[in-house]
């Protein structure tokens, strides 16, 4: 593990995006055109970049690919109360009696369940009630009730519910627990997505929900191997990666938090503490999947760094970076931040040097 300690001012607008991979020329090898396409699903911009041989081709497979987020977006949203998801919570909390789910929420609810056991609860689906809480927090600038987080704080915790493999079914054994997908649906989505894509035989493509992306193939341009992803951290380019197989997805308090008596407290939340995160973290996660990337970003924001880069050791094809910011430095404008590397990152990604 590396640890490095840069002096950032106004950390505050630390920033982690994709900065390229897409403003591209249009033609790219083997006479494969490029074709982006954009809707709105799961409140964000959802851009699929297909790389084909004809313009029909590429259409029918975003179409295609998109019906499929649309339908996901469906199921796994906690947004509207007659989801799958939520329609689970409800009728699975009051009876305590096995639900049989869709084979999507299956995958999800299984893989979140393996997320929160590897890291030991910092990575949690039962956030539900808490998060609703500072959401309203956001809305209303004010911290939430004590005594709403207490009762909140109940309903959280892996050992909540249960999944079964042969029935295909969730027991949810406590009524009012909450299921939020918001820290892994969107990569499971990426990942349905790209599987569509293929499926139509697209030699090589991009999908893109709000800055959590995957990649596959080899899109052209003037590089052979695959496509270039750009990683950037308070407004500056840290590195780039170049590659024919992979899932970027980033986790960070920028711009979803409220500030309330000089602390920021982030949209993830401990699930131990119920509490917004304050150490102000910023965590780009490597993959194979987006799922993976979505997940294991929001488990390394609430773990300890060290911790965090242990848990990613489980998984296979994984790199990450995390920068941190201490909450005693939020006034100060010549903050102090700490990055850690997991070891994988340096040979992933080729650094872009940051300036001191
Ligand atoms: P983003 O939505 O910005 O990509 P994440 O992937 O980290 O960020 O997801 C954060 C969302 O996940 C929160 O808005 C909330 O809905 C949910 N969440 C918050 N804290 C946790 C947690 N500890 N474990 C699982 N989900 C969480
Ligand atoms: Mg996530």
């Amino acid at each position: 593990m590396m640890m490095k300690t840069y002096n950032f001012c106004t950390w505050h607008v630390m920033t982690l995006i994709l900065v390229c991979g897409m403003a591209l020329p249009n033609t790219v090898a083997e006479d494969l055109q490029r074709y982006t396409y954009q809707e709105i699903a799961m409140s964000i911009s959802v851009r699929i970049v297909v790389c084909a041989e004809s313009e029909s081709k590429a259409q029918l497979a975003a179409e295609s690919a998109f019906r499929r987020v649309h339908e996901l977006d469906a199921i796994m949203t906690d947004y509207d109360s007659d989801s799958e998801l939520m329609q689970l919570c409800r009728q699975g909390g009051k009876t305590s009696e096995p639900v049989v789910v869709s084979n999507d929420l299956y995958r999800v609810l299984q893989k979140s369940k393996q997320f929160s056991t590897d890291s030991q609860g910092a990575f949690d689906i039962t956030v539900g009630p808490i998060v609703r809480l500072w959401r309203r927090a956001r809305r209303l600038h004010e911290f939430p009730e004590k005594r709403l987080l207490d009762d909140a704080l109940v309903l959280v915790g892996n050992d909540l519910w249960e999944i079964d493999a042969e029935t295909q079914s969730v027991t949810i054994k406590k009524d009012k627990v909450s299921f939020d997908l918001g820290a892994i649906a969107k990569g499971y989505i990426i990942d349905q997505a790209i599987a569509v894509l293929k499926r139509h035989g697209i030699a090589a493509a991009l999908v893109d929900a709000g800055g959590d992306i995957r990649v596959y193939g080899i899109p052209g341009d003037n590089n052979a191997n695959g496509w270039l992803i750009g990683v950037s951290a308070h407004d500056k380019e840290v590195g780039r990666v170049v590659s024919d197989g992979i899932a970027m997805a980033s986790s960070g308090d920028l711009s979803r938090y409220v500030m309330l008596d000089g602390v920021r407290y982030s949209h993830i939340v401990d699930p131990k503490t119920g509490t917004g995160l304050t150490t102000q973290t910023a965590v780009t996660v490597f993959a194979p999947d987006a799922t993976t990337a979505d997940a294991l970003a929001t488990a390394l924001s609430v773990l300890p760094p060290e911790e965090g880069l242990k848990l990613l050791t489980k998984y296979e094809g994984t790199a990450a970076m995390i920068c941190r910011q201490s909450p005693q430095n939020t006034h100060v404008t010549q903050n102090k931040a700490e990055v850690w590397y997991s070891e994988k990152w340096g040979p992933l990604v080729t650094a872009v040097e940051l300036s001191e």
